[in-house]
């Protein structure tokens, strides 16, 4: 079966055929590493996650890199204001590299409680200088840079398709007037290295051919897919932001330094709102895993949330939202803890399935299968099917839960498995229906009684 997916170079959903038969590249943006990464920077990997397991499903051999921004992204996304990471080393009284390491951690951390599968490459951009340098050093020779005097700059005028990936109006850009240039020889053209204002200030800076300092942001994605995936690679993901200045740059600083095409399939997810804008740090209005655990949503009723939208949907969060998500997926795990496995698969709904993912990863239409299947009363294979189902979703849809009964649940249980001793069935089945009552679930297997909540 052929998978489609939406490319944002072509604007079109299209058959993805592989640079090599059977495998796929996959370089992801990551983060950066300067604080928490909120459920907004998670919606985006869950993305990603899923793109990779569908890929998995259709028997692909995925290599999936993803890369760390511990060094030169600076507050705004142009070439101005400070360094993110040193920023919050200098607020928390920290090294940068521990700044990296310990925020880095928590988002692997968040990976972990979300299901996202890590990849199989973390690369991070200060351990790939040289590979920076010897790019900007390719771009120099072929004469795409220029001098000023904070910077090695990309001249985008001499990069003939330059903004063809977000299918920006260069000449409209230009005309405008209102963004500062200073030396840049055109708005769009971008760092490729930095020159420490006073060196030795710095906590992390490298020596150079142009001077000490530091890449760009942009180019450490550049130098970091070329070394992993190749000159020319399967699939560039990222969030919708990175359309025209993020990955227009990356396009043209790499396909100038090759002169080959840079990447096949460009995807982009869209982003989670809160009150109809871009959930952001600057904004406020912001959550991260940990907090909505304090509210009492566990992560993986989050995931459920993202995968009811569509990736290139935008998302409104709000917790009335999580809540009704939370309420559905509990809901469908008490139906599911209550299949017996017959051994066996339905071919037809993981048909139906496949065919929703392998659409552009039609999370919402996949997720409606799945309540399909466990609605549909003449189902056989119900279990093994909707095993097979969550190696995309990730829902541990299968996994019994353990919770803490309280002894007034644990007398009532007793009770009732004494009137059931007793062949007293009404009274059983009314012990049974207060208990539901209470929130709790009752299953009675060959193991005994087993309790869980509702
Ligand atoms: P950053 O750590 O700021 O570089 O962002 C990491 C990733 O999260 C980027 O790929 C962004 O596109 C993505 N991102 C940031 N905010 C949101 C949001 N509200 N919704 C979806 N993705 C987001
Ligand atoms: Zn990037």
């Amino acid at each position: 079966m052929s998978l489609k997916l939406y490319n944002t170079l072509t604007r079109k959903k299209e058959i993805f055929k592989p640079i090599k038969k059977g495998h796929v590249g996959i370089y992801g943006c990551g983060p950066t590493v300067y604080w928490h990464q909120h459920i907004g920077n998670l919606f985006r990997y869950i993305f990603e996650d899923l793109l990779v397991k569908t890929f998995e499903y259709n028997n692909y051999k995925v290599k999936h890199v993803l890369n760390v921004t511990d060094v030169g992204h600076l507050t705004s996304d142009a070439d101005t204001g400070e360094d993110k990471i040193e920023k919050a080393a200098k607020r928390e009284g920290k090294s940068a590299q521990e700044i990296a390491n310990y925020y880095l951690k928590l988002f692997i951390n968040d990976f972990k409680k979300l299901n996202i599968k890590e990849p199989d490459i973390w690369c991070r951009a200060t351990k790939h200088i040289e590979e920076q340098i010897s790019l900007i050093k390719k771009l120099e020779k072929k004469g795409y840079t220029y001098r000023t005097s904070d910077g090695i700059y990309f001249d985008t005028s001499k990069f003939k398709d330059y903004g063809k990936l977000a299918k920006l109006n260069i000449k409209g850009l230009q005309a405008g007037k209102r963004i500062n240039i200073k030396e840049k020889k055109n708005k769009t053209d971008f760092a490729l290295w930095k020159f420490s204002e006073e060196p030795g200030v710095r906590q992390q800076e490298w020596k150079s051919p142009w001077g000490v300092g530091f890449p760009g942001w942009h180019i450490e994605c550049s130098a970091m897919s070329i070394k992993y995936l190749g000159e020319t690679f399967d699939i560039h993901t990222g969030g919708e932001d990175h359309i025209p200045i993020h990955h227009t740059n990356e396009i043209a600083q790499s396909e100038a330094a090759t002169g080959k095409k840079f990447v096949n399939y460009w995807m982009h997810s869209r982003w989670l709102l809160f009150k109809g804008e871009k959930m952001s740090k600057s904004k406020g209005g912001i959550f991260t895993l940990s907090e909505l655990e304090e509210k009492g949503f566990e992560s993986l009723s989050y995931r459920y949330m993202a995968l009811t939208t569509h990736y290139r949907k935008q998302l409104n969060f709000s917790l009335e939202l999580l809540e009704a998500s939370k309420i559905a997926f509990q809901r469908l795990k008490n139906i599911i803890s209550e299949l017996k496995d017959d051994k066996k698969t339905n071919k037809k709904y993981l048909e139906e399935f496949r065919e929703a993912l392998n659409d552009d990863l039609n999370t919402p239409k996949a997720l409606q299968i799945l309540w399909k299947l466990v609605r549909d009363e003449n189902a056989k294979g119900k279990f093994r099917t909707i095993k097979e189902m969550d190696k995309i979703f990730g829902l541990d849809l299968l996994k019994k839960e353990k919770v803490k009964i309280s002894s007034e649940i644990k007398k009532l249980v007793d009770e009732r498995e004494k009137a059931r001793s007793k062949k007293e069935w009404e009274k059983a089945d009314e012990l049974r229906r207060k208990i539901n009552k209470l929130g709790y679930f009752i299953e009675d297997t060959n193991k005994g009684v087993i309790t869980r909540k509702n």
